[in-house]
Parts: structure tokens; C-alpha cells; sequence
């Protein structure tokens, strides 16, 4: 990743423009681990002082967990209709099938 852009949004480094301390490196760091995330950041990088804020901020991380969380449970419930879905079908197949039997024996 080029200097020029924010490793948070990826966006071009125009103006709000902080610099990493050490400090400000080990509460993303500390972030990230909360996040689950890897993000790559160095003593030194231009960021945009918003999005470390937004990064870094426990209300945002519970939030996006949060969601994220959602997400995944959204997921799982799609998952679970389209086996149900599998599962119906397949009994209609299985009815058809028995349905063809009958006829065949009682033709
Ligand atoms: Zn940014």
C-alpha cells in the first residue's frame, strides 16, 4: 500500500491527515485484535484521522461486531431455508415416484 492512501478506507490522503505515533499504533493494533481484523499499519503512515477514530472507537467496533454478527446469522438462516427447500423437493420427488409405482402396478 502506497503512502498516498489511507490504509482504512483506501481513499487518497488529501486532507484530515494524521501521522501514526507509537501510541496511536498500538490502539489500532489493539482494535484490530477486537475486530478480528489485520490491517497493516506502520509507526510513521499518513491515515485520515477520521477513519482511525471510527477504527479505533469501542462504540463503532461493537457496533460493526455487531452487524457483522448479523450478517452471519442472516446467512445461516438462508442456509437453512434452502435445506428446507432440498428437503421439500425431494419428498415430492420421492412421492412421484411412488405415485408412478401405484399407477404402474394398478394399470
Ligand atoms: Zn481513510
Amino acid at each position: 500500500m502506497d503512502s498516498d492512501h489511507c490504509p482504512f478506507c483506501h481513499g487518497l490522503l488529501t486532507q484530515d491527515v494524521n501521522t501514526l505515533t507509537k501510541k496511536g499504533l498500538e490502539g489500532i493494533k489493539r482494535a484490530s485484535e477486537k475486530r478480528g481484523v489485520d490491517i497493516e499499519v506502520k509507526e510513521g503512515q499518513n491515515i485520515h484521522g477520521k477513519c482511525r477514530g471510527e477504527f479505533t472507537s469501542p462504540h463503532a467496533i461493537h457496533r460493526d461486531l455487531r452487524l457483522k454478527r448479523k450478517r452471519e446469522h442472516d446467512d445461516d438462516n438462508k442456509c437453512t431455508s434452502l435445506a428446507l427447500y432440498c428437503r421439500a423437493v425431494r419428498l415430492f420427488d420421492i412421492l412421484f415416484v411412488l405415485f408412478q409405482a401405484c399407477e404402474f402396478t394398478y394399470r
